[in-house]
């Protein structure tokens, strides 16, 4: 059945052609999240044959988790039964949206728990619009007034490979005439497929770029993220260099730290070196330990020794908040403890 809220206007209007106001009424309806039934300004013998052959709704909400400071993490099921999550961050600027672009991953990084069970599969565009468009209904809001303003492409999965789609997602969420969240606001992190990143600057997009870094020597990157194999930190900080000249956004470097694997005085000194001459921001994470790999998350005052380092050294960096710890924030953990429970 195809999806609709994987369709521009522009084709839906092609798959509709008659009546000539079914496209334009149909459009924001999807991006409200209603039901066909709820598209009662339709005929209902229409809404009846539409049911038939086509999904409205491709992501449902099949469980949340409220945690401290309001946060909810969503538990969403798909179409074909797969589960995928993503979390809801209130702020006074707004509110964040962090939402998953695969079923799992395949990148293999060694901190991470989506990328254990490897990759299910990619999401369709309209499974990527469904995760905004049901939490941001389940909040109250709808297309005029938003109750999700900011989004992150931080949940499972890596969007540089699942890359199409991806773009076609911010072309979709970007819409006038649907829940239209401006590139502004939305960031984007990837593990570094460098050549994606050049394509991504070239491609005319301007989302706040974040790149996974988490070590600034080779060796020990590749032990941590295997992908380091294929897009060395060389190519990786050149390809950022390139995204900045392009897009004039500067870039974010995650570095997620882990005890006594990446916290240590050489790394912070080449991590100042790797950064410099160019705009850019390096956003501290203590590691969400995960129970499956045998990694752990450096003390709090470690982590605030780490960033004063780096201060003195002339980088500008900050410890990103740790949101949702309590509810299984980290990626692919709460889907993960979700299956094991069930089975
Ligand atoms: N695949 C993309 C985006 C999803 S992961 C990427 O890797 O960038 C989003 C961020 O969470 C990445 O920086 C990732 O390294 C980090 N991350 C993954 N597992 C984590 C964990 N257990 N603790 C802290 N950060 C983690
Ligand atoms: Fe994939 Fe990102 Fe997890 Fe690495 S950190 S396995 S790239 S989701």
């Amino acid at each position: 059945m195809t999806d609709l809220l994987s369709l521009s206007l522009k084709e839906l209007k092609e798959l509709f052609p008659e009546p000539k106001y079914l496209a334009g009424q149909i459009f924001p309806f999807l991006h409200n999240g209603a039901t066909f039934d709820e598209m009662t300004s339709l005929k209902k013998d229409l809404r009846e044959k539409l049911k038939e052959e086509y999904v409205a709704n491709p992501v449902a909400i099949r469980e949340k988790f409220v945690g401290k400071s309001g946060t909810i993490k969503y538990l969403f099921e798909l179409t074909d039964g797969n589960l995928i999550e993503g979390v809801y961050m209130p702020h006074d600027y707004g509110n964040t949206l962090c939402l998953s672009t695969q079923i799992g991953c395949r990148m293999g990084c060694s901190f991470c728990a989506s990328g254990l069970d490897g990759l299910l599969r990619n999401l369709t565009p309209g499974e990527m619009l469904g995760q905004v468009i049901a939490v941001n209904r389940d909040n109250g809001g709808n297309i005029k007034d938003r109750a999700v303003t900011n989004l992150v492409l931080m949940g499972s999965g890596e969007p540089f490979d699942n890359y199409d789609n991806v773009l076609k997602f911010l072309d979709l969420v970007g819409a006038e005439k649907g829940i239209n969240i401006g590139e502004r606001n939305i960031s984007l992190s990837t593990s570094g497929l460098a050549n994606r990143v050049r394509e991504f600057a070239d491609s005319g997009h301007k989302v706040t770029l974040s790149i996974s870094l988490h070590a600034p020597f080779d060796t020990l990157r590749s032990s941590i993220m295997p992908v380091n194999k294929k897009y060395n930190i060389g190519e990786i900080v050149s390809a950022s260099k390139y995204y900045f000249e392009k897009t004039g956004r500067r870039v974010i470097f995650e570095y997620t730290l882990i005890k006594g694997t990446n916290d240590s005085n050489a790394c912070a000194l080449e991590l100042a070196k790797l950064t410099k001459g160019f705009p850019s921001h390096v956003n501290l994470i203590r590691l969400n330990e995960v129970k499956e790999r045998d990694h752990q998350a450096p003390t709090e005052d470690a982590t605030k020794d780490f960033l004063k380092k780096l201060e003195s050294l002339g980088v500008s960096a900050t410890i990103r908040r740790s949101l949702g710890n309590d509810i299984e924030g980290a990626c692919g953990q709460l889907r993960r403890r979700y299956l094991e429970n069930k089975g």
